[in-house]
């Protein structure tokens, strides 16, 4: 990093690649291009907190290895308090940006961190998986990588078994002494345009039969190949007061089209080999601590959520209905049960073989299965409370010169609110319920960690059944 840029700038240098980032229809640079102007300000601000005084300590610890401060998300966790100290890094960012962006990195290097932290376990499955993962949490320390992951292959036909639909899985092509060559497609890849790196793997179970589907690889975003084509940009093209968490907090999604992508060996961790993936995917260390950081980020996205619907409901005067008040009060239950499942998941932490401290994922679980239907639900409550208000926003910028200035001022005010402060107020409910970024929030809530229907059923079936057994036997042989 150059002494006279700040980790936030040198992030945003960095992006100035050859990254291929198609964004309608144009490939397009993601320092320049005004769609992603506001995000890479919050980003820069986020990273930059990792040297300011005030967070330093919050945000970043000091890393012997690469003797640098490091983001807490790659910490290992060697004691209860080591946890606490990573809930402190995620806590902060998420609260910097009301939880609304999810994959600014930390929860990909958690992931990446509980993989380190249990490396050796994999020696079984692979010989070289522990050196070329350790070499790699190395790297992604030293130069403050921005990561995410991407694990889905695109929705063609999911009625047919896991292989059968050849385009529909990313794929080993052809290998040489450089590295693998990966043909096909993934979706959706959060924040891609944005990192510096992709970790990639399917999330499927691969039959043994069909080894070529079965990797893990690290790629670099401007690998030569790899194209990112994004949604449509929620970000207004000019500074966009009406939609202010639009314009800050885009993180952008994308689809991955890989054209014969060339990985090179060191990053690919794992090779045709099924059974290894499998562990990967069942990696309690690394799911325990990425979805930490995730319950965290949630909790504070349900906590300005429901500040949102309680001053909305003040500012009109309805907050003193029973009805509101119940609804009110649900929102508040649903951020209480999540803050009180993180406590739970710290306070049950235990240590594993290798002495990494590790929150109980059972609440984790439990909090993250709630979240998708929480936040869909919180959007709603807000929705019924605040009514036609969301939409009757006036359009434009309300100087004083402003000829229907007195007009708005007199028709537009609210409880204690005046007209103009109003307005933002309503703005904000629109962009958390009704503007593009709203919807998306909506499903990403819901979908982020997987189908949630699968994702609820497999909490059952993966429950120690044997005790809610117990329970219920001595009523089967009751003589009366
Ligand atoms: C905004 C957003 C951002 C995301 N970001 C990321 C990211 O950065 N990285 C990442 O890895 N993932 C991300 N995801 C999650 C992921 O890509 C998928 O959305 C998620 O895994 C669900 O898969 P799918 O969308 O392909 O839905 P599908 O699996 O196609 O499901 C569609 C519907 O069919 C049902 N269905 C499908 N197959 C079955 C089956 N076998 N049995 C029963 N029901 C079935 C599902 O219940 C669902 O109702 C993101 C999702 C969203 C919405």
């Amino acid at each position: 990093m150059s002494l006279t840029m700040s980790r936030g700038q040198a992030y945003i240098h960095r992006l100035n690649d050859d990254r291929n980032v198609w964004l309608d229809g144009e490939r397009v640079s993601i320092p320049h291009h005004p769609a992603f102007q506001g995000t890479l300000q919050t980003i820069e601000r986020l990273f930059n907190l990792a040297d300011e005084p005030e967070t330093r300590d919050t945000v970043a610890f000091w890393d012997e290895q690469t003797a640098g401060y490091v983001h807490r998300a790659f910490q290992l966790p060697l004691s209860p308090n080591d946890i606490q100290r990573r809930a402190g890094a995620f806590r902060l960012w998420a609260d910097r940006t009301h939880g609304v962006m999810s994959r600014l990195s930390d929860y990909a290097r958690s992931r990446l961190t509980g993989w380190y932290a249990t490396r050796h376990d994999m020696a079984i499955y692979d010989p070289y998986y522990a050196d070329k993962l350790a070499a790699y949490y190395q790297e992604a320390k030293r130069k403050d990588a921005f990561l995410t992951i991407v694990q889905r292959d695109p929705q063609i036909n999911r009625s047919l078994p896991v292989g059968q639909d050849e385009d529909a899985m990313l794929r080993v092509v052809k290998t040489n002494a450089e590295g693998i060559f990966l043909r096909g497609a993934k979706m959706v890849a959060t924040a891609a345009p944005y990192a510096d790196d992709i970790v990639v793997y399917p999330v499927q179970r691969i039959p043994a039969d069909r080894p070529e589907l079965a990797h893990m690889v690290i790629v670099p975003v401007s690998s030569p190949g790899l194209h990112l084509v994004c949604r449509e940009s929620f970000a207004a093209k000019t500074p966009d007061p009406s939609h202010p968490l639009s314009a800050h907090y885009d993180e952008m999604d994308a689809i991955l089209f890989f054209d014969d992508v060339l990985v090179p060996w060191e990053r690919v961790l794992i090779h045709n080999n099924p059974q290894a993936l499998w562990q990967i995917r069942s990696n309690a260390a690394s799911s325990s601590l990425a979805y930490h950081q995730s319950i965290i980020r949630l909790h504070a996205k349900l906590e300005f959520i429901t500040a949102v619907t309680s001053a909305v409901a003040n500012e009109i005067g309805v907050d003193s209905f029973l009805n509101v008040q119940e609804q009110l009060g649900e929102m508040i239950s649903q951020m209480q049960t999540i803050e009180g499942l993180i406590i739970a998941s710290e306070a049950q932490a235990k240590s594993d073989a290798h002495g990494n401290w590790l929150p109980s994922f059972q609440f984790i679980e439990t909090a993250r299965n709630l979240g998708s239907r929480y936040y869909p639900r919180a959007v709603e409550i807000l929705k019924t409370i605040a009514a036609g208000g969301l939409i009757q926003i006036p359009s434009g910028n309300f100087d004083r010169n402003e000829p229907l200035r007195p007009l708005l001022d007199k028709y537009l005010g609210g409880t204690t609110m005046q007209a103009l402060e109003k307005i933002r107020l309503f703005q904000l409910a629109w962009d958390i319920t009704g503007s593009p970024l709203g919807a998306r929030h909506d499903l990403y809530e819901r979908f982020y960690a997987g189908d949630p229907t699968r994702n609820r059923a497999n909490q059952y079936v993966q429950y120690d059944k044997e005790t809610l057994k117990k329970k219920v036997e001595p009523w089967l042989n009751i003589h009366l």
